[in-house]
């Protein structure tokens, strides 16, 4: 069972993360409040549509894992040119799990 906030996340203000609710879940602007520039900056705004994105790649890896798993991996150390260590490793890593 996930502890993080339930999705879906949407993205307010162009550079914020906020649950259905409203709470924030992340703010991606990369310079002090007082110094925001307008319109808010591309990176900013393209990692907030990333982060928003986060419950529902998670739920689609997990979803993908559970078919690749009937493909096979033997690798015991992950390997980087295997699909289903790649996708072993990023679920890892969004359940707080790498290294
Ligand atoms: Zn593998």
């Amino acid at each position: 069972m996930s502890k993080h906030t339930p999705g879906p996340w949407c993205v307010r203000h162009d550079d914020m993360v906020c649950s259905q609710e409203g709470r924030i879940i992340a703010d991606c602007e990369s310079t002090p409040y007082a110094m925001r520039p307008a319109p808010p900056i591309v990176e900013d705004k393209a990692n907030a549509t990333l982060i928003a994105a986060a419950p529902e790649l998670l739920a689609a890896l997990k979803a993908a894992s559970e078919w690749l798993n009937d493909m096979g991996c033997e690798h015991e150390e992950p390997d980087l040119t295997c699909v289903v260590c790649l996708v072993h490793i990023a679920i890892n890593k969004a359940e707080g799990r790498e290294g």
